[in-house]
């Protein structure tokens, strides 16, 4: 990302080297962006072109030193408990029960979706989304979790299955509205709008909320620390809206606490995340916004338990819990 190599080379090895390389990688995206599985950088890629750079923080500062690997690890996950199938109403992919009231969004359309709010009125107002890519299980499942946390003071708005149809589909797609990638085409400013309905109606949902945080759960197909072309075990802070607040160092501490495997642990990267929700909500709304990334590879209930265990921390350090 972000890398200049010189047009011509002489030395033949490394003309030889790079072909390989660039071969190498193109065999990973073909192979492997269809599929829509995970978030990697290259996933990004439109999302980072205006960052400043991604730069690391936090336990897992300066450990940026291991090499991109085909995801030969990551090719045969755990096997998947089935996604309850939704049918034709979106209804019935939502919890049912928690401390939060439910709001539709997008109400009556075949994309509906909901929210769940506690203490209106109260601050700060803390945003969870789970299930923009309906592929990644790890994100609505957690949704699911955190939904059930009650808040003592602020306000928890809890979004856990925000794509419905994807979540049915295992697609990143949001279906019948003709966008490819739920996570992009949000917008980079105030007067834009975002590309698609179910992005239109959750836009204007969460304009009206006025968020201070905003954590979107997703996973990647391989540790960050590993193979640097996946996002897995991240925490993509929007860059935009400053300093990685410490809020932010102690959601890393908290989640890496168990983890013994060095290269397995999380880190944070600063990123615009130009067209994602979060880049959106942090550019236009000046909130403190992230995407989490658990690592596919591990069992979902590790998944889960990592993306509750972060979404816990920030709702501690905020003195909401
Ligand atoms: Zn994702």
């Amino acid at each position: 990302m972000g890398e200049t190599r010189p047009r011509v080379r002489t030395h033949t090895g490394l003309i030889l080297k790079d072909t390989l390389r660039r071969f190498m990688a193109a065999v990973c995206l073909a192979v492997w962006l269809p599929l829509g599985l995970g978030c990697s950088t290259s996933d990004l890629s439109g999302a980072t072109s205006g960052a400043t750079g991604i730069s690391l923080s936090g336990t897992q500062a300066g450990n940026t030193s291991s090499q991109a690997s085909a995801p030969t690890g990551a090719a045969t996950p755990e096997s998947e408990p089935q996604i309850p199938d939704p049918g034709a109403g979106a209804s019935s992919t939502q919890p049912t029960s928690g401390p939060g009231a439910a709001v539709a969004i997008a109400a009556g359309s075949r994309w509906e979706t909901r929210a769940y709010v506690q203490n209106p009125g109260s601050s700060p107002t803390v945003v969870i989304v789970g299930g923009m890519h309906g592929a990644e299980i790890a994100g609505f499942t957690a949704g699911d979790e955190v939904q059930k946390i009650t808040v003592r003071n602020g306000r928890l708005i809890v979004i856990p299955r925000v794509n419905v149809l994807g979540i049915k589909n295992k697609s990143r797609a949001v279906e019948g509205t003709g966008v490819s990638d739920c996570n992009r085409g949000w917008p980079s400013s105030s007067s834009e709008a975002p590309k698609g309905f179910l992005a239109q109606e959750v836009w204007k949902f969460l304009v009206e909320q006025k968020p201070d945080w905003v954590i979107d759960m997703h996973e990647g197909f391989a540790f960050h620390l590993e193979s640097s072309w996946s996002m897995g075990s991240s925490i993509l802070y929007c860059s935009t809206v400053g300093p990685t607040p410490p809020e932010v160092d102690s959601m890393l501490s908290a989640v890496n606490k168990p983890i013994t495997d060095p290269q397995h642990k999380f880190s944070i990267l600063r990123m615009a995340l130009e067209s994602c929700m979060s880049g959106s909500t942090g550019a236009v709304l000046n909130a403190r916004s992230m995407i989490v990334e658990t690592t596919r590879p591990l069992p979902l209930s590790e998944r889960v338990n990592q993306h509750v265990t972060i979404v816990r921390q920030l709702l501690s350090e905020l003195q909401m819990i």
